[in-house]
């Protein structure tokens, strides 16, 4: 798939014109990073949780397991806290290891994510640099743009440029003083990198000092974590099993983009599964192909979805194996893809150092960070976190499985998945473009949308009412009555609406007893219209949208 900018361009406009996504503080400029949901957006992520929730919770059956589970197992959801006590970041390795590498330009004033800078050397007269920039529609185009106005060159003269290997990473290059950065007009202006740790602090109480320093959370997980023994002495849950958390996470990213992609202030559906230190792989493999499924079990398109196996490199220095779920979203180059799910073997990492202390890795085995004086560097919580399996008497950590998500990535990644634009023959016979959003109806924002033929007709009008109401305890229904029928169809179709009602003269018996009480029902995708009895509808409508997994 290569990048597509007007593809996206075109979804970032539909999403505001119809209400899905704004951005944040607009009239006031927005303010980087940050995002708001309107009335389609909100419905619609909602839903997203709500799926992810009952999926992964409220109706799972641990007497009824999913083919292929190696035992049963329950599920039980949990909401901690966005500030945690700082020792929770202490010891989970956030205070320390929760950073991402930057350069500042001396010149601009400007920060820029270290691995996001791209540059290519270029000669020019004997004048050799490389030449960077942070993106654009296409990277050699804007390196090129760079490149002549740094050496004072109009585009004609573009064939006087030497250019040099492949695009690369600033980091492949050791000396700055050679690199033009992004915005500066000088060489040599960025500095080496620094580590800027992304988690965003707050003051706790009246003083702001350092000893009431504290953290907005930038993950959900931990919350699992320290709570797991409250879950264990409360809910006679035993291993395995799952404890789940949605909620708001916050990073200080460097540099915020690709619309809700990488945002400041996002949210997480994120799970620790807790099993037998033997049984790990076998979960691991479970739950990685198990959330890869739910993506297409809700209509992501499967050729564009990944799961992709992390090499040995890449793996945190606690994780024994991690997978990501990744999409083509329209900004990713040619063959990548955004990350929207990680599930990572967690091992025992995060139990121990809350019991134990921060670790670190000496060789093959964790063990507890010490400072100076050969204490623990930051101490656990010294609570016995271990479990005690009554039936075979065996006491252990138990090793973890996390599936960990985000809610915003994933509505980003079916707001991309649904988004289609398409020739068809109007209402009227007339050939028009359609942009239609083809969502899954378990997350469609609304179900079915309700309109009466004409709205200067109170007959029709007030059976329309009457429809909405039989409709409405039963699912999401928009009423509209504005403007000729076929815009309403468009807008539904823009909303992602999968069904839609039309009362009309034959609904009011004018065409005879046997049409009477009908009502037209379209299809969002194929535009297909049936006749379809009001007494009939809510069963049909119920059937169609798969009403078993997520109605209550
Ligand atoms: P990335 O490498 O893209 O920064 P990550 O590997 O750090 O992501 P995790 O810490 O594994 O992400 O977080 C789990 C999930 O939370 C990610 O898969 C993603 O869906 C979501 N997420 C993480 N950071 C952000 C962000 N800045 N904005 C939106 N969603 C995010």
């Amino acid at each position: 798939m290569a990048r597509d900018n007007s593809l996206m361009d075109a979804i970032v406009a539909l999403c505001k014109r119809r209400g899905f996504v704004f951005q944040s503080s607009e009239i006031y400029g927005g303010f980087s990073g940050l995002w708001d949901y309107g009335p389609l957006g909100v419905e619609l992520k909602r839903n997203i949780k709500e799926t992810w929730w009952r999926d992964m919770i409220t109706t799972h059956d641990e007497l009824d397991q999913p083919e292929g589970a190696p035992r049963r197992f329950q599920m039980v959801g949990i909401e901690s806290s966005v500030i945690m006590h700082p020792r929770v970041w202490k010891t989970s390795g956030h205070y320390d290891l929760f950073h991402d590498e930057m350069v500042d330009c001396r010149e601009t004033n400007k920060r820029y994510r270290y691995d996001h800078v791209k540059g290519r050397w270029v000669t020019h007269e004997g004048r050799r640099l490389f030449v960077t920039t942070v993106g654009g529609d296409d990277l050699q185009a804007a390196l090129q743009e760079r490149a002549l106005r740094f050496f004072g060159l109009k585009n004609k003269y573009a064939d006087k440029l030497e250019w040099d290997g492949e695009i690369v990473d600033l980091p492949t290059v050791r000396d700055h003083t050679e690199v033009l950065g992004p915005d500066a007009k000088e060489l040599g202006s960025l500095t080496e990198p620094r580590e800027f740790n992304l988690m965003f602090e707050t003051h706790v109480g009246a003083m702001r000092n350092d000893d009431n320093k504290a953290f907005l959370r930038p993950e959900t997980a931990q919350g699992m974590f320290v709570n797991f023994k409250n879950v264990v002495d409360s809910n006679r849950v035993k291993v395995p099993f799952g404890i789940a958390q949605q909620g708001k996470s916050f990073r200080n990213e460097i540099t915020p983009r690709n619309f809700t992609f990488r945002s400041r202030e996002f949210e997480q559906m994120e799970m620790e599964f807790f099993c037998h230190p033997e049984e790990s792989f076998k979960w691991y493999t479970y739950w990685r192909d198990r959330r890869f499924k739910w993506y297409t079990d809700l209509g992501i398109d499967a050729s564009k979805l990944i799961l992709r196996d992390h090499e040995q490199d890449e793996l945190s220095h606690y994780s024994v194996g991690t997978a990501d779920v990744e999409y083509a979203f329209p900004f990713c180059e040619k063959g990548e893809f955004g990350e929207l799910e990680g599930i990572a073997h967690r091992g025992d990492f995060d139990l121990r150092s809350h019991m134990e202390g921060k670790l670190v890795r000496e060789g093959d085995e964790l063990v507890v960070e010490k400072d100076a004086e050969g204490n623990p560097k930051y101490p656990g919580s010294g609570k016995d976190l271990t479990f005690f399996d009554d039936e075979t008497k065996d006491r252990f950590v138990p090793h973890v499985i996390e599936p960990a998500a985000g809610a915003d990535r994933t509505v980003l990644a079916f707001i991309c998945n649904a988004y289609h634009e398409e020739s068809i023959t109007n209402e009227k016979g007339k050939e028009e473009m359609r942009v239609v959003m083809k969502f899954h109806p378990r997350i469609a924002p609304y179900k079915v949308g309700v309109f009466p033929l004409l709205k200067n007709k109170p007959e029709l009008v007030a059976k329309a009412r009457e429809v909405c109401n039989l409709l409405r305890p039963h699912m999401a229904v928009f009423y509209d009555e504005g403007g000729a029928i076929g815009r309403r169809y468009r807008r539904q179709d823009e909303a992602g609406t999968p069904y839609g009602v039309t009362i009309d003269f034959d609904t009011l018996g004018e065409n005879g007893d046997e049409s009477k009480d009908t009502i037209t029902l379209r299809d969002r995708d194929t535009m297909e219209q049936k006749r379809v009895k009001i007494s009939e509808l809510a069963t049909i409508l119920h059937e169609k949208i798969d009403f078993k997994h997520w109605a209550q």
